[in-house]
């Protein structure tokens, strides 16, 4: 649904966006992980055709957004970070000039009151929005992304400054919406992109370090794949005996933690599977094994790593991405790349 090929932008002589490729098919829910700066707005801004680029190709619903930019805006429903909404003006009201401006083909009436049950604004059709509380002034900024019907919504920082409860009521409307669109969503806020995300794509220094699901993206980096188990025993014996499991590369204590039970750090050696094999060696030295996970991280933990590294390269080493190929690999297979275009230096101007 929307592709993106080796995009950079540059503003002045500032790269914020560095080559940056990926993939969004029909129906997915993607974040846009990364820190301020990170160069998220300016990906949107591309996208939508609000913005020019350096270089590169993108394309929304196979139209590509430099030589059909009308077409390709038609797809998308923008929310910006910052939503241009005319204060002075009534909800309602507002929602009709957007439905002019975009020139909608559906009944306008119908088409805007439906628009309202769904973000919940119906009862301030007429109340001026800058009497709104940010809470609903954010919603009059979906709806207005809303009209027309378009299929891909691109959704900057959308719960920025809102309270907790707003916060909650937001994310249950982008899940709502998730059902039948296919959402780019920014933020900053791990938990946001967890909450509401099948996919996150890391962003960080103009660059995508990472690009999976929040739980694969956890599994790669839980600590060296190490294995937790809690096992009443002897510390000593039980660390011998560990150790000696064909497979297990060390054997760390973590001490004593309940009622003659230690935590044992276990890592494996590379692409080897010692669950089994741990489990045996517990149960025949008749100790008893209380319980037994991988270490894994949150992705909280997983960012702040790959980002406070201000080194992208070892962030994506420790993925296991290919730092060559790392962008490139993210295109879907089977899929055909025109190269020959990545040469040449678009830098048209698409206005609003
Ligand atoms: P994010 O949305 O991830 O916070 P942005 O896309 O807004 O990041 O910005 C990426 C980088 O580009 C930042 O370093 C920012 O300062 C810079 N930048 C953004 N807009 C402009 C602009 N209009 N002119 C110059 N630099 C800009
Ligand atoms: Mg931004």
């Amino acid at each position: 649904m929307i592709e993106v090929k080796s995009l950079s932008k540059k503003y002045g002589s500032y790269l914020a966006v560095d080559d940056v490729s990926f993939s969004i098919k029909k129906g997915e829910v993607i974040g846009f992980l990364g820190p301020n700066g990170a160069g998220k707005s300016t990906i949107m801004n591309i996208i939508t055709g609000y913005l020019s680029f350096t270089k590169g190709n993108v394309s929304v619903d196979g139209i590509d957004i430099i030589e059909n930019p009308e077409a390709a805006k038609k797809r998308i429903g923008y929310l910006p970070e910052i939503p241009p909404l005319y204060v002075d003006m009534k909800v309602k009201e507002y929602l009709y000039f957007i439905y002019d401006l975009k020139k909608v083909k559906f009944p306008k009436v119908a088409h805007i009151g439906e628009i309202m049950r769904l973000v919940k604004i119906d009862d301030v059709g007429n109340r001026l929005i800058k009497n709104l509380s940010k809470g609903y002034r954010q919603r009059v900024g979906f709806a207005g992304a809303l009209v027309g019907n378009p299929d891909v919504l691109i959704l900057d920082e959308p719960t920025v400054g809102l309270d907790p409860k707003q916060i909650i009521e937001i994310r249950d409307l982008i899940k709502k919406l998730g059902r039948n669109h296919t959402i780019i969503l920014s933020s900053h806020i791990l938990s946001e992109i967890q909450a509401v995300c099948e996919r996150v794509i890391i962003i960080n220094k103009g660059q995508i370090i990472a690009d999976d699901t929040p739980d694969d993206l956890a599994k790669k980096l839980s600590y060296d794949n190490s294995l937790i188990a809690r096992i009443v025993c002897d510390e000593e014996d039980m660390l011998k005996a560990l150790s000696s499991v064909t497979g297990v590369k060390s054997v760390v204590s973590l001490g004593k933690k309940e009622n003659g039970a230690y935590d044992f750090s276990i890592t494996p050696m590379e692409d080897t599977d010692v669950r089994a094999a741990v489990y045996e060696k517990v149960n025949r030295s008749g100790k008893t094994m209380l319980s037994f996970s991988s270490d894994t991280v949150s992705l909280e933990q997983i960012f702040l790593r790959l980002t406070e590294s201000g080194d992208n390269d070892e962030a994506r080493r420790m993925l296991g991405i290919d730092t060559d190929s790392g962008q490139a690999s993210e295109a879907e297979p089977g899929e055909t790349v025109s190269e020959e275009s990545e040469e040449k230096e678009n830098d048209s101007s698409i206005q609003a």
